[in-house]
């Protein structure tokens, strides 16, 4: 893979932030690490010269690349402050996580298909960002590092996963695309031990989360 990021890749970016801001993103810090990571090196090669539009695309084995205004809108939704726990479901071709690394959090990402969890954690620690990846099912999250400040789930779930509510801290928060076919973005925060607010943020469409572990 080619990982160079020339001037005009970076010319591409600033004007995605752009357009981004345009889309009422307005978190500093999601705004500068879109505009620092270099999305064209997460995405097949042929589709390179499409990295920098505001559209989702196939990274291979059935999955895609989360358009850049979702990614920017989770993660300006996640409320996230350096030094936070963050767990993302849903690793793909590492994008997001590398937006929350630049953020300054400590991620952990989970993976169910062994082809992406490979690629993207080559390509991740490649470029130096560091985070903990595990390929696993996300219905079952990482109780052995839970408790998380955040979470963050990047495929649409039919239901919000049980074992992800008890690995949020009380007042921590989870985004969540909730829905079959078409979903609709949740943003839920626990309250306390037993209690949990929900809120609808806007429609959306993301590939389905999806049960057990594909070692292919
Ligand atoms: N955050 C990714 C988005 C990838 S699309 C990015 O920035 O590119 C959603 C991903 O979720 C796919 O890679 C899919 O394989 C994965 N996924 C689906 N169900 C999952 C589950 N139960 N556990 C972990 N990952 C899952």
């Amino acid at each position: 893979m080619q990982q160079i990021d020339s001037y005009r890749h970076k010319g591409l970016r600033s004007r995605l932030v752009q357009e981004l801001v345009q889309k009422k993103i307005v978190d500093k810090s999601v705004l500068t690490a879109i505009g620092n990571v270099p999305r064209h090196l997460f995405l097949e090669s042929s589709f390179i010269k499409f990295a920098y539009q505001d559209k989702a695309f196939p990274i291979g084995a059935g999955q895609t690349i989360s358009q850049p205004y979702t990614v920017a809108l989770q993660s300006q939704l996640l409320e996230v402050k350096p030094g936070e726990k963050v767990l993302e479901v849903g690793t793909g071709s590492g994008y997001q996580a590398a937006v929350l690394i630049e953020m300054g959090v400590k991620l952990f990402s989970i993976e169910r298909q062994s082809e992406l969890y490979q690629r993207s954690t080559r390509l991740l620690r490649e470029l130096g960002y560091q985070g903990r990846f595990f390929l696993g099912d996300g219905y079952e999250g990482l109780p052995a590092q839970a408790p998380f400040d955040k979470i963050i789930i990047t495929a649409g779930a039919p239901v919000i996963p049980r074992a992800l509510l008890t690995q949020l801290k009380v007042g921590g928060i989870m985004i969540i695309p909730l829905g079959d076919q078409e979903q609709v973005l949740m943003r839920i925060v626990r309250i306390n031990e037993d209690e949990f607010e929900q809120e609808e943020i806007e429609a959306c469409a993301f590939v389905p989360m999806l049960n057990g572990v594909v070692n292919k």
